[in-house]
Parts: C-alpha cells; structure tokens; sequence
C-alpha cells in the first residue's frame, strides 16, 4: 500500500486542496506540515489577507464538498472598476448573466473549511506534523526524511510548501525569481456607506492598490509600496499609520475605519523552469509566486491541484506508475500556458504601471479607454481573471449556483 501513497509536503490551501482531491477518488496521501492540522481548524489561524476566488476555483472548491461550507462566508464580486489613478480612466467589468466575477473570502477562513473537509478523509489523508529535512530517491520510490528523524516513503512526492519550498531546492529544480523591490500593505476597512460589492483596482503612481469587498460590509485593502515606504509605515504608531493611509487614499476609503492589524507582505516573482521530474511535483507557490494585483495566486495553485490529481488519477486508472514520466510530461504541459499567461499578464501590468516615462503613461491612458469600450476583449479578460479560459481539467468546469 505504501508505494501507491503521495507524500505532499505543505497543508496550506493548495496542498491540502489536492489531498482532498486525491481522496474524492480513493487514492490515498499523506500530508507532512510543520504546522498541526488543529491549528488550521481553529480560530487561531490568521491572517489579514483575503483571497479572491474565481468562478472556477468555486467549482473546484463544489467538487471536493467544500463549496457549501464556504459559501456563508463569501462575499460576491459584482463589479470590478479598474481606475488609472492620475488621469481617474475608468475600466468597469461586469458579471455575466449567470456568474459573478469571484468571491472574497478570508485566507485564514478558506484555510479552516478545506482542514475541516481533511479532517472528514481520516482514512485517506494522514496529517503528519512535521518538518523536511531531506529526501532520497530509491529506484521507484521517494523517502523523505523528516528534522526529528522520522522517515516516510512514496511513489511520489509533492511540493506544496510554499514560496520558499525546500523541495524545490532539494529537488534542484532551477527557480527564477525577481523580487519587486515592493511591500503589499494588508489591512481591512469597514465602511460606513454600501461598499456595493464592487472591487476596486486603482493603478496608482506609487503601486497598485486593490479593494475587494467582504461581508459586514468590509474591504481589504492591498496596497503595494516601494519597500523604504513600507518600512517607514511598519514604523508608524497606529495614529500615523490611519493618519497617512485616510489622508494617501482618501476617494477610496473615505467614511471608513480600519478594523484589522496591518500585514505586510514583501514581494515577488518567481518561477520554475520545470514544474515536475522524476516523481516530484510542484503546486501553488512552491511552483509560482506572482504579484498579488490581480488577485490570483491561490486559483493558479488550484488549477495546479485539480490538474495533477486529474493527471494521476487517469494515469493509475490505465496502470501506469504514479511516478511514470508521461504523467510528468502530462502535467506540465497541461499547466504551462495558463503560468506563463498570468505571469506575463501580472508581472506585465506591474511595470506598465510603474514605468513614470510620459509616453508610456499616455499609451497606458489610450489602452484602457480602448479597452474599456471594447467589450469582446473585456469579456476575454473577465474570463482570464475567472480562469474559466482554455482547456480545464473536469472538475473546473462542474458549474455550480
Ligand atoms: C498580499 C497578498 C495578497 C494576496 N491575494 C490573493 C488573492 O486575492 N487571490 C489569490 O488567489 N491569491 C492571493 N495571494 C496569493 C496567495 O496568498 C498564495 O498564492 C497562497 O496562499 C499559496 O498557497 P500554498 O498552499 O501554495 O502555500 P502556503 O499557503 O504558503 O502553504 C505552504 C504550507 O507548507 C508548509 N511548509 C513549508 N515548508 C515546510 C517544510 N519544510 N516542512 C513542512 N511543511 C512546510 C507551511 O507550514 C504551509 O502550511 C496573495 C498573496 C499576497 C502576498
């Protein structure tokens, strides 16, 4: 039994979301974290951020059993106005008929109903607590080797842990990465008119800043600065900090109140050249790690994790190994154009919109009336944001209301 198991290191969203997936088809795995999984079923559990899930991921999310728990929590997206901040151009994407363009949700929330869904799969997903210290590979088999001694052997091994993945590197799969020189500040607002479920992304000579609407009538904010100015506000007493921030972004957050500790994020981009070898396969941001703007990161790791388990599920219904290299091949060709379209597309809008060079911002200025009275290429772009484009694995595509 033990060589047909997946050892997946990280019980973050995306691992854990692959666990399940795994699970909903009988195959068994084994999560290892350093974290215990009633850590992530508690109230403990926090973090500032909220998470803009698409359409697909929601349809992902039905499919694993977890979608009727979150959706109390969600708030609907059902407007997104994409506001160049000099010059007040104005980009406004509507839901289609039957959809909204995604749902905000905290990350710690997300986090605690896919641990609860885990925890129902005790007999198909085993939660070790603990951390990797090393692996080793032995003909078909994967043995990793755990800081406290214990070792655990698999068919395969999936790295899930995040952005500083330790089995990217002991795997020695060759990372690129470019830091932004950039802050994310996190923080949630209440406001004291309708926020109207609208999400505002305002491109701001100083960095993108996103609004997205939560329940209670609540936004988070992100708001992404040069690293000194972060800094300088991770300094600031809490009255400064409110000061700065009521005062920098006034029209956005006017008759609001901050209800939340500000988070702040350093940011990144950083990929691999190869996203699985030799039975080891990279999910969420242990394979990517892109700029936050437009809200994507966690959906790029789910399509990583319906993909693979859709991938190894059809490998082992026709007798292959779960190691074998077609599965590989199959997987990171699979996930290679919808990467690489994100990044492009994220960390292309970056430096648009930090370039001060006149020219480029007046072209910046046409391009977005263009597209704004454009409504094929709009409709291109909603479905870019709802990853609903291309060619999806099965249960990405189950519709839900
Ligand atoms: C400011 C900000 C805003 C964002 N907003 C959005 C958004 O709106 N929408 C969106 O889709 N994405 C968003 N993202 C991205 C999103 O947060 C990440 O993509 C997502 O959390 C990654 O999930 P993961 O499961 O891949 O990794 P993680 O959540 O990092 O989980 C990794 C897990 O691995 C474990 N681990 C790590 N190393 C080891 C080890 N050696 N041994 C054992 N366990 C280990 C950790 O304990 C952890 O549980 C945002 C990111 C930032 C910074």
């Amino acid at each position: 039994m033990d060589d047909q198991r997946v050892t997946i290191i990280g019980g973050g969203p995306v691992g854990a979301a692959f666990a399940c997936a795994l699970a909903e088809q009988k195959i068994s795995s084994r999560i290892i974290d350093r974290t215990p999984l009633g850590f992530f079923l508690s109230d403990e559990n926090s973090d500032c951020r909220a998470i803009a899930l698409s359409p697909s991921s929601k349809n992902f999310l039905h499919h694993l059993g977890i979608w009727e728990s979150i959706k109390p929590t969600v708030c609907s997206i059902d407007q997104v106005k994409t506001v160049h901040g000099p010059t007040n151009t104005t980009v406004r994407f509507d839901p289609s008929a039957s959809d909204p363009l995604g749902y905000i949700i905290p990350l710690s929330l997300l986090r605690q109903k896919i641990a609860q869904r885990v925890k129902t799969f005790a007999d198909r997903i085993e939660w070790v607590e603990g951390t990797l210290g090393s692996l080793e590979k032995q003909g078909p088999f994967i043995t990793v080797h755990l800081n406290d001694g214990r070792f655990f052997k698999s068919s395969i091994l999936v790295g899930a842990d995040g952005k500083g993945s330790f089995v990217r590197k002991l795997g020695a799969f060759e990372t690129i990465e470019h830091p932004y020189g950039k802050d994310a500040i996190v923080c949630t607002y209440e406001h004291k008119n309708n926020h109207e479920n609208i999400a505002w992304e305002i491109f701001r000579e100083d960095g993108p800043l996103a609004l997205l609407p939560m329940t209670h009538n609540r936004s988070s904010l992100v708001w992404s600065v040069d690293h000194t100015i972060a800094e300088s506000l991770r300094e600031a007493s809490d009255e400064d900090f409110d000061q700065i921030l009521s005062h920098e972004l006034s029209p956005y957050l006017e008759q609001s109140k901050r209800v939340s500790p500000r988070w702040i994020y350093p940011l990144s981009l950083q990929f691999v050249d190869h996203s699985a070898k030799e039975g080891i396969f990279l999910i969420g941001d242990a394979a990517h790690v892109i700029h936050p703007l437009a809200g994507q990161g966690v959906n790029l790791g789910l399509r990583d994790a319906a993909t693979l388990a859709e991938v190894l599920i059809e490998g082992a219904q026709v007798g292959l190994l779960l190691s074998d290299s077609t599965i590989c091949q199959k997987y990171e060709r699979w996930r290679r154009f919808d990467v690489f379209s994100m990044i492009l597309a994220t960390d292309g809008l970056e430096a648009l919109f930090s370039n001060h060079n006149p020219l480029i911002k007046k072209m910046r200025d046409i391009g977005l009336k263009m597209v704004d009275r454009n409504k094929g290429l709009k409709r291109l772009l909603s479905k870019s944001a709802m990853g609903t484009l291309g060619n999806l694995p099965r249960a990405l595509k189950e519709k839900v209301s």
